[in-house]
């Protein structure tokens, strides 16, 4: 099956305007460069939670490090006399992106949660030839700049008329570099990003393809990388699970990765067991042929929303947008909705409950800490030690020696007679509804 295939661009043309910074078009790979790296901690006050690429390029890994160095530091600092009963929380993640084999674009997007929240976006660009960093008039030759601009005001008198009167938006739609140096050159489309208090008092977006700017540049139309839908429902596996019998659930979170979801997925298929994979949106569509894996095995996928920021700190038209983006990217992967939600840190509160619209929330009964203690051995015996009839185990997709615990862990848990199934399956076959936050 070749899961990925090409669509004329001018389907997907507009589908960003007006999304909020963190959230990405659904169908396009937006995780074309580098391996994703993952740095978590979970303090009493406050968590860091930093996503970013490395891209092995030593001068954008080194440049990558001082940007998120910097918000790092100064969270820090703001955190040390942040006493509130809500965690604060720095969350960065990142979408990548390569344009003809030369440039590489990464968007950072910062969202920072103390007594206020605050989002913007950063963006990094670099060219492989000349081995710079690059800026919009670097790629765009003179009067690129006003045609920019044109297209952007034309684009905004019609989608946002009432509010193109304000000083504020003449003064950040004029064709000045520094208006228009936040962007990132997709396949198919120069995409720039206006954060709130710049065009309007709220955070924007606007690209425009590159055949519109023909007379400016050399970058040339190539059409956005997309994937194939699932369709090999007939294949799906039939379970053979003796409801008399123990039976546990492994789960799996903030994946998809390339590397650590595979392995387990090789060791799940070969030892005939399920797991759960409570997968990030803001991930899927990276790996969509992961998640069709995932389905075609016998796996299950929960929803572990969009950008795994902690729901009990956002709006209740935020908390649903981290939701139901998830739900549609999953849907359009695997022809699947999940019905089961892991809300980030296990985070809950009434709005949560509203917008999970009937989905079961899970969370756990056995906690690894795999993200911790970042070592394989300490995590099976963790397990293996506790481990009782109905347990939900946590663990994370993400790092190695979870992956080596996990691929330890299926054979011998299956020694001591427990079956490994899904989350679903053990609330199906009866087992008290673990994990469940009634
Ligand atoms: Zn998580």
């Amino acid at each position: 099956m070749n899961l990925y295939k090409y669509v004329c661009p001018f389907f997907l043309i507009g589908i960003l305007v007006g999304c909020q910074s963190g959230i990405a078009e659904q169908g396009i790979i937006h995780h074309e460069v580098g391996e994703a790296q993952n740095e978590l901690q979970y303090e009493d006050h406050y968590i860091v939670n930093l996503t970013y690429p490395k891209v092995n390029i030593e001068t954008v890994d080194t440049e990558i490090q001082k940007v998120l160095g910097i918000y790092k530091e100064a969270y820090l600092q703001k955190v040390s006399s942040y006493r509130e009963e809500e965690k604060a929380e720095l969350n960065i993640s990142y979408q990548s992106y390569q344009k003809e084999s030369r440039y590489l674009s990464i968007k950072l997007n910062v969202f920072e949660h103390l007594l206020d929240t605050h989002e913007e976006v950063r963006t990094i660009n670099y060219d492989q030839k000349s081995e710079q960093f690059i800026h919009i008039d670097d790629i765009l030759e003179k009067g690129g700049l006003a045609q920019v601009s044109k297209l952007a005001k034309a684009h905004f008198l019609v989608n946002a008329p009432d509010e193109c009167n304000s000083n504020q938006f003449k003064i950040a739609i004029a064709p000045v570099k520094n208006n228009f140096d936040t962007f990132v050159l997709r396949k198919d489309a120069i995409v720039f990003y206006f954060p709130s208090g710049t065009l309007f008092d709220y955070a924007t977006s606007f690209e425009i393809t590159y055949d519109k700017l023909a007379d400016f540049t050399n970058l040339s139309q190539e059409e956005a990388t997309v994937f194939v839908p699932y369709d090999d429902v007939l294949n799906e596996p039939v379970k053979n699970i003796d409801p008399n019998k123990p039976m546990v659930a492994l789960t799996f979170d903030d994946g998809p990765t390339r590397k650590y979801t595979g392995a387990i997925l090789d060791a799940l298929q070969e030892h005939q067991a399920s797991a759960t994979f409570f997968i990030l949106g803001s991930r899927a569509n990276n790996a969509p042929d992961l998640l069709q894996r995932m389905v075609l095995e016998g796996n299950e996928i929960g929803n572990h929303t969009f950008s795994h920021k902690q729901l009990t700190t956002l709006s209740k038209v935020s908390i649903e947008e981290e939701i139901n983006q998830t739900q549609e990217f999953i849907h359009n992967i695997t022809n699947k909705y999940p019905n089961i939600i892991r809300p980030p840190y296990g985070s809950k509160n009434d709005a949560v409950m509203q917008c999970a619209q009937g989905k079961k929330l899970v969370t756990w009964t056995i906690d690894t800490q795999d993200w911790k203690h970042r070592n394989a051995e300490t995590i099976v015996n963790m397990v293996i030690n506790d481990i009782e009839d109905g347990d939900i185990i946590l663990m994370h997709d993400l790092y190695a020696s979870s992956a080596e615990a996990a691929i330890i862990m299926i054979p011998k848990l299956q020694d001591m007679g427990f079956q490994l199934v899904t989350v679903s399956e053990l609330y199906a076959y009866g087992k008290n509804e673990a994990g469940k936050i009634m």
